[in-house]
Parts: C-alpha cells; structure tokens; sequence
C-alpha cells in the first residue's frame, strides 16, 4: 500500500528534534510519498536539504505563501522565479489568498496569486491553492485564469459542496486533511458526493492533526486517521482509497 501525502512541511522547525524518526514513523504506515509545499525563501534551504536526504520520497514544490506577501514580495516573487528557472519542482505552491491574517495586503496578495498562476503555466505545472476566509476572491481569480492549462489542487479544502463543485469545474483535485476528522468539520457530511477521482490525501504537517490528535503536532503518519475517516465516509476499503488518492496525486503531479 503506497499513501500519498499531497500537502505536508517536513522542513518546519517543530520538526528539528525528531524529523529522521518522524519520517520513518510514516513510511513504516506506507506513507512513503511526500510533497513539499514552499512558504517563502528562508526555507528553500531546509526543502532542497530534505530532498537530499530522501531523494525517493520528498518532491518539491516553489512558491510564496498568502501570508509571506509582505513589503518584499517582488524579491521573493524573482527568488521563485529564479528557482523554477533552475530546476524541476513539481507544483507552484502554496499560493492563494488568505483573509484571516491579514486583510490590508489583499492586492498584493491577488498580484503574486495571478504572478504565480502565469509561472505554473509557463512551466506546464499544477498549483496547489491555500484558501483562508477567501473563496470569493479566490474563485474571481481562478475564472479569469481559468483554462486547460490551469490544474492542480485546492489544499485543505473546508468549503461547501457547491464550493466543492467550483473548485473541481476549474481542474483542481480536494486536498482532505484533519478537518474532515473533526467533530464540526462539516466537510464529511457531503464528501461522498464527491467522487474520489477528484480527492487527494494531505496533512499540512505540523497543522491541523486529526482527531484524535487535534491541536496537537500533526505528522505525516497521521493521514492515516485522514485515510481511516474517508473509508468511513465512502464505505470503500482502506486499500481502495489509498490506491485511488495515490493515482490521483501522480495524474496532478506526474510523478
Ligand atoms: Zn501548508
């Protein structure tokens, strides 16, 4: 059994004690796949560092996160540009537009999420959206930018099911992750009128741990409880949903 983590960052300082026992926890449970969303340049280093490490298991994304657009973000727009330039990294991501930090920054926000959107088209990539408080002014973004070209995966997704239906008209794929385990989730009491076609497996690691983890450290072995709720939601076995995902996160990230 091969499980897919679209969504996790290993490189996160609350990881610097344990990272090597962590990983291993999670690819003795068969999560073994791991995509690394970037935040900003400060830790670029960290990621290419952890490919190093497990050049087998990490596959690396570029971008600069909603909540790092701040007064420098044209130079860490040109610092994403300059790493896709130099080598393959398998989305843009995570980009988007997050409302519940910081609303003051919402049209610089928008600039760098179209600037980014450009560049994963430019380089035939997916992206991977991260949404907070959002999903009007992300939706207005992605129907201007929308075409066959634009593909990837909506990270976290916490919406509605007409929401749901949205995300999925513009090519993007459901990033599910500790929310649908939760008492108030709400997610998981619509997700199996979603297809599994158009689901992907995640933990936003150390965010968000499932229950009964929640608001503890998150970890990637733990999108097995992730895994564990969809059986429950969809009545499929365990095996079935982490093939699936699987297939999924590799028809998004062609590897
Ligand atoms: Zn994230």
């Amino acid at each position: 059994m091969i499980i897919t983590d679209t969504h996790t960052h290993l490189y996160s300082k609350d990881f610097d004690e344990d990272r090597g026992e962590m990983i291993h926890r999670a690819i003795e449970e068969g999560v073994s796949r791991f995509f690394i969303p970037a935040i900003d340049s400060e830790h670029t280093e960290a990621m290419l560092q952890l490919e190093k490490e497990y050049p087998n298991n990490m596959f690396l994304m570029m971008g600069l996160h909603p909540t790092h657009v701040k007064d420098n973000y044209k130079a860490e727009l040109k610092h994403v540009e300059d790493m896709l330039a130099k080598r393959h990294f398998y989305a843009v991501g995570e980009i988007g537009i997050d409302l519940y930090w910081d609303k003051s920054t919402l049209g610089i926000q928008q600039e760098a999420f179209k600037h980014q959107i450009k560049l994963a088209k430019q380089y035939k990539l997916p992206i991977v959206i991260h949404c907070r408080d959002a999903f009007n002014e992300i939706f207005e973004v992605l129907e201007t930018e929308k075409s066959d070209d634009l593909f990837g995966i909506f990270h976290c997704f916490t919406g509605t099911l007409e929401q749901a239906h949205q995300a999925i008209s513009y090519n993007m794929k459901l990033g599910i992750g500790g929310v649908a385990t939760f008492k108030n989730g709400k997610i998981d009491t619509f997700l199996n009128e979603i297809d599994l076609k158009h689901v992907v497996l995640e933990t936003d690691a150390p965010y968000l741990a499932p229950a009964p983890y929640r608001g503890k450290r998150n970890e990637s072995a733990y999108v097995i409880k992730v895994l564990e709720k969809l059986v429950y939601i969809y009545g499929v076995s365990l095996e079935e949903i982490a093939a699936i995902t699987t297939q999924n996160s590799k028809d998004v990230f062609k590897i």
